[in-house]
């Protein structure tokens, strides 16, 4: 860590995690707004007033878009959602609240009528595959 002087003591393994996963997740979304780009669609970012804050979304189309990381919302057999050896507590602790707001936030806006696509960071790995998820909802436009 740098200028530390007023820092209190972190565990540098872990902040330089949060670090680049952080990273990486915006990376994601970025890679998300250029896909809905390339589709022609209109969207806003970071969408405030809907449940959960949408990465993505649309209201008069009804559609909202949720870039995960698979590290802190827990990808389903993905080998990015490892749970670190130290802190374990910590880590356990933050994924449950991690999957349990993201649960409730996706409940909210389906009752709003709202379809809701989670792009997981690792898809973006394959954009025509992530097109290919994407295109469905935005077609109803
Ligand atoms: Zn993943």
């Amino acid at each position: 860590m740098s200028s530390g002087a007023y820092e209190r003591p972190v565990d540098p393994a872990r902040s330089a995690l949060m670090r680049r996963v952080r990273q990486k997740g915006t990376e994601a979304e970025d890679e998300v707004a250029e896909i809905l780009r390339g589709l022609g669609v209109r969207f806003r970012r970071n969408v405030k007033s809907l449940p959960g804050s949408p990465d993505f979304a649309n209201k008069t189309h009804h559609w909202a878009i949720f870039v995960n990381g698979c590290f802190w919302h827990r990808h389903q057999g993905c080998h990015r959602a490892t749970t670190p050896a130290r802190n374990r507590d910590f880590w356990l602790a933050k994924f449950e609240a991690n999957e349990r707001r993201d649960k409730i936030k996706a409940r909210l806006l389906r009752a709003m009528e709202f379809s809701v696509v989670t792009v997981w960071e690792c898809e973006t790995q394959d954009l025509s595959k992530v097109r290919k998820r994407l295109k469905p909802i935005i077609k109803s436009q």
